[in-house]
């Protein structure tokens, strides 16, 4: 077989599927044939690129040319064009105003370890992950390592958990490998359900054999024969794609019975979760997968003595879990090359909101987020100032721009009182509202409050009620002082992480804008507000 002078990789996720890249695909591989270049141009079905917000995006390499927004009319001009005649189709090409690099040149300055694979190879042909080394963990792990070496390992490499706590991974798989029942489980935790937060579910479609992977070596650590991924159900080409890899490696004995000819059996099964934001929370989660409603556990015991049906259970969420292959490829002493020593490694973010390039990215542990907005997001559109960032999700930190220099990492951001969360970076320049912002933040948690806890189950309605005073301007002097009243006593006295977790987002918000809440207090609209007000032609306040 002639191998391709180049290569059309297009970005199929579920964000391309609505922008119809599946038309796209038909179109380019027809313009392909058309002008009689399939034997040197192969166009290959890939998982994202990274970039999110501009339609369908494509790479054309090893060319480094990324084309966004292409439709199924635009096929023909850039086969001729550019895969025929070598001159790319500037009309189709990212926007490149200086000083924000050229797409290529930003994907580029990332360290992508868990990402290595996305946009890169076909995620639906298992043959491909192991050209590029997929499997060969497992493989050495199973034949040449006791299970012990393997946590071992994962305990050097210093792997921390990336659902949002950090809690040292091999230390989780001790735990389990020496509960005293035999019977135990894997979980992957794939049921994101924050508002911006999408990371998982690029990796799931990127590059689904390396969370497997991952899955079956936690397995042999611990002494599981079982994984379970628990995902969300709207994440319907995940589903398929993961399902597709289990029966791929299946077929190739690398997972099911007898993994690669030894002693050990470990199969996957894929549960889609109902939509439940809390079902994250790893008890409930367990309680969902069990059949029960998905409310969370009261702890102790932990998971990884009493997990799923009372078995000792290992739950890692997926980012964490496809860390672990290269671990054991390339050694826990390169793994700690990367990252801070209390943290190594690299992190996965969703940069959204007001920069060039919103997306997907990949960078070392202790990254500013100067960095994470300026160079891989592209920095702000041109005149745009920057407000400030919510980091880690709906349950972070509002971070005014003061902190721009933040290093991104467990332990940097826990003495700013702030959290990575759930990865989620969500940019706001200076037509945001902090205090709309917190309102939709508020709204969030008390919709997903599951009731079970009086603290949290009341304390959202009352939260979501003060803040819409201050939204409409009908605020009194004791309204910041209850709000952080409220969330102080849900930190202590709720049952779980959601409930705990609001004072995060209030108190950062407070503290780092209190300009614009003085204003909002006032009863005057704040500058965004205002705007907004002219814009719908509503009446000022
Ligand atoms: Fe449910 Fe909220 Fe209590 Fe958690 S804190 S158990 S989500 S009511």
């Amino acid at each position: 077989m002639r191998l391709a002078r180049t290569h059309v990789l297009v970005g199929v996720d579920d964000e391309a599927r609505l922008a119809g890249v599946d038309a796209v695909l038909a179109a380019l591989r027809e313009a392909v044939s058309q002008f009689d270049l399939a034997g040197e141009v192969q166009v290959v079905e890939t998982g994202s690129l990274g970039i999110s917000g501009h339609g369908v995006v494509i790479a054309v390499q090893p060319d480094g040319v990324y084309y966004a927004g292409v439709t199924p009319g635009d096929a023909r001009e850039i086969a001729e064009e550019h895969l025929l005649k070598g001159r790319p189709v500037a009309r189709l090409r990212l926007p490149t105003t200086a000083p924000v690099a050229r797409p290529a040149e930003v994907l580029g300055r990332q360290t992508r370890l868990v990402l290595a694979n996305c946009g890169v190879i076909d995620p639906e042909r298992i043959e491909e992950y192991i050209a590029v080394g997929g499997y060969e963990a497992l493989g050495r792990a199973v034949t040449e390592m006791t299970p012990e070496d393997v946590i071992e390992a994962v305990k050097k490499a210093g792997l921390r958990g990336r659902g949002g706590a950090g809690f040292p991974t091999g230390i989780k798989w001790s735990a389990v490998r020496t509960a005293s029942d035999p019977e135990r489980y894997v979980v992957c935790n794939a049921d994101e359900g924050e508002p911006g937060t999408f990371k998982d579910r690029l990796i799931l479609e990127g590059d689904p054999h390396k969370l497997l992977e991952g899955m079956a070596i936690a397995g042999y650590a611990v002494g599981a024969h079982i994984g379970i991924i628990y995902i969300r159900g709207e994440y319907a080409l995940s589903i398929a794609r993961i399902e597709r890899a289990i029966a791929d490696a299946e077929a190739l004995g690398i997972l099911g019975e007898r993994v690669f000819e030894t002693d050990f059996s470990f199969r996957v099964e894929v549960r889609p979760g109902a939509g439940a934001y809390v079902c994250g929370e790893e008890t409930s989660l367990l309680e969902s997968l069990e059949g029960k409603r998905g409310w969370p556990r009261i702890r102790p015991p932990y998971p990884v003595t009493h997990g799923l049906w009372g078995k000792p259970t290992v739950v890692n969420n997926v980012e964490t879990l496809a860390n672990v292959p290269d671990i054991l490829r390339r050694g826990p002493a390169w793994y700690r090359t990367l990252g801070t020593p209390t943290c190594p490694g690299t992190k996965v973010y969703t940069v959204l909101g007001h920069v060039r390039y919103p997306g997907l990215v990949e960078v070392e542990m202790g990254t500013t987020l100067r960095t994470l907005i300026y160079e891989l997001g592209g920095g702000l559109l041109p005149s745009r100032s920057l407000k400030g960032v919510l980091v880690g999700g709906a349950a972070g930190a509002f971070l005014p721009p003061r902190e721009l220099d933040a290093r991104l990492d467990f332990d940097s951001l826990a003495e700013r009182a702030a959290a990575l969360g759930s990865g989620a970076v969500l940019v706001m320049d200076e037509s945001a509202c902090i205090v709309d912002m917190l309102g939709s933040v508020l709204r969030f948690f008390r919709h997903e409050s599951c009731g079970q806890c009086t603290p949290c189950r009341s304390g959202t309605e009352v939260l979501v009620r003060l803040i819409s005073t201050l939204q409409t301007g009908q605020a009194d002097e004791t309204t910041l002082a209850q709000l952080i009243q409220i969330v102080d006593a849900m930190r202590v006295a709720s049952l779980c992480p959601l409930g705990q977790s609001v004072a995060l987002p209030v108190r950062t918000a407070l503290a780092g804008f209190q300009d614009e809440f003085a204003t909002h207090l006032a009863g005057r609209p704040c500058p965004p507000c205002a705007a907004t007000a002219r814009a719908l032609g509503w009446a000022p306040r």
